[in-house]
């Protein structure tokens, strides 16, 4: 592990900095939609009106993928007592892939946490520490190897419930950017609560500057410089309880123990193409710890990520060695 020091970056006040010098007619539009708020930062003549359209879009996604919404597709699964039932294909293209990366993540990805994440509270915001028998009794009904898809036919089996959300987001990031893309923008930047999906390079061609929040306070812990990527970060410091017994419960599951993630990391940033693939895998390394999370980058690569442990160090992989800065404090490269 080698330490590598940067010079400071001065204080960046704002977690996302967007600034171009450029006067291209740009359109910054803010929303809220499933469950997160959204900032849209668009270039081109059309910027405005693609906004617009985009949103629609989103809020179509909203209503397939929301677990509370009875008239979605993932309500609709989670209430088919083990019948069959037909979904929009963008909802069998989630589901197909989600069941991929559970398999690749070794089971630390698991769309059929739902039952888990119930039982602890964390859908309605009523938190509460479970019973050892709701944790087993729950954990019981989850596994991948019980929901099956055909096409856009879904079964799960009885029991069985599926939530998205640890990468619906970065799903929706990818089709948002597919969207833009083919409506010729060349220049944008998405903040999908908290994800973010850049296209292309800012105006006058420099790169897109990230924030990196910092787990452990209100300001950041480093800045990344990216062009037409994802970057998208995952850790229990986002939503939280304190339970009666006075510690901290985190919304990421560890579906081994159906417990909330309780390791080494405070978070998990992945740097990559697909916001898809950047959300899951934030999930799933967060879930894995420290060594597992670099075990899986080295057996796998593909992607750079930082990782911010407890104890408050900054590791990153050699890819992003040249663009993520911090403002004077030490950072490890992963080799
Ligand atoms: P993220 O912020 O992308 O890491 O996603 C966290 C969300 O994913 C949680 O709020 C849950 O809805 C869901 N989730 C929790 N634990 C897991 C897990 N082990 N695998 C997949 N999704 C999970
Ligand atoms: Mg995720």
């Amino acid at each position: 592990m080698r330490i590598k020091k940067l010079p400071v970056i001065g204080i960046i006040s704002a977690i996302l900095i967007a600034i171009s010098g450029c006067s291209e007619k740009k359109s910054v539009q803010s929303f809220f939609a499933m469950n997160t708020y959204m900032t849209f930062t668009i270039y081109g003549t059309e910027s405005e009106e693609l906004s617009g359209s985009l949103q629609k879009e989103i809020y179509k996604l909203e209503r397939l993928w929301s677990v509370t919404d009875e008239n979605s597709d993932v309500y609709k699964i989670n209430n088919s007592e083990g019948r069959t039932v037909l979904v929009d294909e963008k909802t069998a293209q989630l589901i197909d892939f989600s069941l991929i990366m559970s398999e690749k993540t070794g089971g630390a990805f698991n769309p059929t946490i739902y039952p888990v994440l119930k039982a602890w509270g964390f859908t309605t915001g009523n938190n509460r520490i479970p019973t050892a028998e709701e944790i087993s009794e729950t954990l019981s009904r989850t596994g991948c190897g019980k929901i099956k898809t055909d096409g856009n036919s879904v079964t799960a089996e009885k029991g069985t419930m599926v939530d998205f959300g640890g990468a619906a987001k970065g799903y929706a990031g990818d089709i948002a950017v597919d969207y833009l893309k083919n409506k010729g923008v060349t220049s944008a930047l998405l903040d999908i609560g908290g994800n973010i999906q850049a296209i292309g390079t800012k105006p006058d061609g420099s790169s897109w500057k990230i924030g990196l929040r910092s787990p452990f306070s209100d300001g950041i812990a480093g800045t990344i410089e990216i062009t037409d990527k994802a970057v998208v970060t995952s850790g229990n410091y986002e939503r939280f309880f304190i339970g009666e017994d006075g510690k901290k419960y985190g919304h990421i599951i560890n579906p081994v123990t159906g417990y909330p993630v309780e390791n080494d990391l405070a978070s998990v940033t992945i740097i990559g193409k697909e916001g898809k693939v950047c959300d899951a895998l934030s999930t799933a390394l967060f879930v894995m710890g420290y060594e597992g999370a670099v075990d899986f980058y080295k057996e796998t690569g593909g992607f750079d990520m930082i990782l911010i442990t407890e104890d408050e160090e900054i590791h990153i992989t050699e890819g992003i060695a040249d663009s993520f800065s911090t403002d004077g404090k030490d950072i490890f490269i992963i080799e």
